[in-house]
């Protein structure tokens, strides 16, 4: 039996998917869709604030105009998402040559086309390659990282301390939190979903370790 390399959901014996379960590729290729629109929501916070009234128009970001947080600059910089994407894609270019290109453009632009190439080979990836689970990882958080920024999280409440142990027995740990919209948390250290007939247990397993 094999099991998906990042949720660790067991695998169709026919052997389509050989690394990721079909969630977990769907929700890549989702991710990897959304990075475009995202990304050109993060650079919106990197614009001024405050237009002069009557201008019409986008004015320069003068000297103080407006403090910019570190960690927008960070993701919707050169370095940032498009950093990202564009390793992830020159990586898979290796085995994939047909999506390999040198990065041109503009940032937005080199943000589309890198998605675009790692999303149109999800279903190579999903069936064969062994970086299918790292991908899938890193482009998960690079979605979270960016959402922090641009749709903070509604008002949560603690769960409890994730209580999955790995392969060696360590507990995994991580503070668990719902906003209530969603009958399931997947924990953010190890992709456990935990549904919400399981939350009482949680909580009860953090009061037996306070
Ligand atoms: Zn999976
Ligand atoms: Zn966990």
């Amino acid at each position: 039996m094999s099991t998906c390399d990042h949720c660790e959901a067991e695998l169709p014996e026919d052997g389509t998917s050989r690394r990721l379960c079909q969630r977990c590729k769907d929700q890549t290729t989702g991710r990897l869709e959304q990075l475009p629109r995202l990304h050109a929501e993060l650079s919106e916070y990197l614009e001024p604030t405050v237009r002069p009234a009557g201008s019409g128009g986008h004015t320069r970001a003068a000297e103080g105009a407006m403090p910019c947080r570190e960690d927008v600059l960070l993701l919707a910089a050169p370095g940032g998402v498009v950093r990202v994407l564009e390793n992830w894609r020159a990586e898979l270019g290796g085995y994939r040559p047909r999506v390999d290109a040198e990065p041109w453009g503009t940032l937005s632009g080199r943000v589309k086309r890198a998605a675009g190439a790692l999303a149109s080979e999800m279903e190579w990836i999903a069936a064969e390659w062994d970086e299918a689970g790292a991908l899938a990882r890193d482009i998960r958080s690079l979605v979270q990282r960016v959402e922090a920024i641009t749709s903070p999280t509604p008002r949560s409440y603690r769960l409890g301390h994730c209580i999955s142990l790995g392969g060696n027995g360590e507990l995994c740990g991580a503070i668990l939190r719902t906003t209530g919209d969603s009958p399931v948390v997947a924990c953010p250290w190890c992709d456990t979903v935990w549904p919400s007939d399981t939350w009482l247990t949680l909580a009860a397993a953090g009061r037996g370790a306070a």
